[in-house]
């Protein structure tokens, strides 16, 4: 049932230099979540999932499915460096399901980058598409390196260089990359520039679907850049009108201030949400008077990280976790809450704008202290959901307007949050329970009525 893919692209006769060997994600500041011995994600995702398979009773032939990946691409390509020496990068592309379509999923450029995180993330991503009742299934892919350490010329040369080699793996009716973690729309541009080469003269106007995320000009949608801030912020306001809390007024940390993190705050300050402590892989900013996001955000776009931001105190990560606020907004990397954070955790809210942020202990903390939290699969899927409308607007060579968009986000998402909170009400679970068995419910009734070929 499970066919395993492994492409390795030739290396070539060059003198080069192996790619980086190194396993963690970065020292101090971005140190993960207190612990001891290494982090399994993909574990993680396989345990949620059979826990939600007898929350929902799905046959057990199709969790053992969904527990693998179908395909593990790994290809290692070389690269020519500004300095003329010639550097190896081993990338990955893990496709996990395309029973409801195509795979679909981000590229992370990430020096933390791994097999078994990219397997996480893809199976998470069938889930998120699942949920959003999309025609896809999942997928993720990326290089392990520190894009913030090469030039922009380098970084075009690998992205271009990692779009060859995937070659045929991915294309848009097959498997369609989109940003993530150290990728943007500029990363799309040059995917997008790559594959529609390698399509040859005939098919390359037809190819523009093969990623999403990518700038307006070159077949993006208007509000990609911030639609997964924007999903996030949907599923706060209908939390917050559950809860008869108001938002105006109120306050949030954020860890992370790129994509995700920055446009969750930009726009949670439209509803009178004050930001007042952020952090990045180079450390955390606390002001009490709140953050202006937007100039904070504009600040990380020329700079590429919160350093040297002139207003705010800086603090170390345990007091970041100290703060009081009413929300947190983790939209960084997975395993960042675990049990002493959680601990340590003084508000109402975990959004989870990350994939993955809060670990099994840290969820059973927070919830044990009567800390909400919406799962990731669940608050973060806006990203994917409007990456779905670029699709469809390339395929039919349409521009929809924002005002389209946003309203076709904003039902899609308060669907996805009332589906999840009925499931978490009549199966007496956690929202994040909840958030897979409705996606794996809808994957299994697909596999009950086609079977299993041949
Ligand atoms: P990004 O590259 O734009 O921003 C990542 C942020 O995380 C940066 O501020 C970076 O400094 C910070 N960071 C990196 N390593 C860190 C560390 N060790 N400690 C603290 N901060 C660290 O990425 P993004 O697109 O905003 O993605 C953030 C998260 O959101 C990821 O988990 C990603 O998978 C998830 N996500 C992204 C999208 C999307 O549309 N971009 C959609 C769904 C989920």
């Amino acid at each position: 049932m499970n066919d395993e893919k492994h492409v390795s692209s030739p290396s070539g006769s060059v003198s080069i230099q192996p790619p980086s060997q190194s396993t963690n994600s970065s020292a101090a500041p971005g140190a993960g979540a207190a612990q001891h011995g290494k982090y399994e994600f993909f574990k993680v995702i396989q345990g949620y999932l059979d826990e939600a398979a007898r929350v929902v009773e799905i046959s057990d032939y199709v969790r053992t499915i969904l527990s693998q990946p179908k395909n593990e691409i790994i290809v290692n390509f070389p690269v020519k460096m500004d300095n003329g020496t010639v550097r190896l990068f081993k990338g990955y592309r893990i496709q996990h399901n395309n029973v409801l379509g195509p795979y679909k999923g981000g590229l992370r450029f990430h020096e933390s980058v791994s097999l078994d995180d990219l397997k996480a993330l893809a199976a998470m991503m069938t889930w998120k598409c699942a949920l959003m009742n999309l025609p896809y299934g999942g997928g993720k892919g990326g290089i392990k390196f520190d894009p913030n350490g090469v030039s922009q010329d380098e970084l075009q040369r690998i992205t271009r260089r990692f779009i060859h080699a995937l070659g045929s793996n991915i294309g848009p009716e097959t498997d369609i990359p989109a940003p993530d973690m150290g990728t943007n729309a500029k990363t799309m541009a040059w995917a997008m520039d790559t594959y529609m080469n390698m399509a040859g003269q005939v098919a390359k106007q037809a190819v523009k679907g093969v990623v999403t995320g990518k700038p307006i000009a070159s077949g993006g949608t208007l509000g990609r850049d911030k639609a997964t801030g924007q999903g996030v912020v949907h599923c706060i306001t209908e939390w917050a009108e559950d809860r008869g809390f108001e938002l105006g007024g109120s306050t949030m940390t954020v860890q992370g201030f790129g994509n995700v993190g920055s446009n969750t705050a930009v726009i949670l300050s439209k509803l009178g949400v004050s930001t007042i402590a952020v952090g990045d892989h180079t450390g955390y900013l606390y002001n009490p008077e709140g953050f202006n996001p937007h100039k904070l955000q504009d600040y990380v776009k020329r700079n590429r990280s919160i350093a040297g931001y002139p207003s705010g105190k800086p603090i170390s990560r345990e007091e970041f976790f100290r703060i009081k606020a009413d929300i947190f907004a983790p939209s960084a990397l997975e395993n960042q809450v675990g049990a002493e954070e959680a601990s340590a955790l003084q508000v109402k809210l975990v959004a989870e704008g990350a994939n993955g942020p809060c670990t099994p202990e840290g969820e059973k903390v927070l919830l044990e202290r009567g800390i909400d939290i919406l799962p990731d699969v669940l608050a973060n899927s806006g990203g994917v959901t409007v990456s779905y409308y670029e699709w469809v607007q390339n395929k039919r060579s349409e521009q929809w307007s924002l005002e389209e968009v946003d309203e076709k986000l904003e039902r899609a998402m308060k669907r996805a949050y009332r589906e999840v909170v009925d499931m978490a009400r009549d199966k007496k679970c956690s929202m994040r329970l909840a958030a897979y068995a409705v996606a794996i419910n809808r994957i299994g009734q697909v596999y009950a009525e086609r079977e299993i070929f041949p």
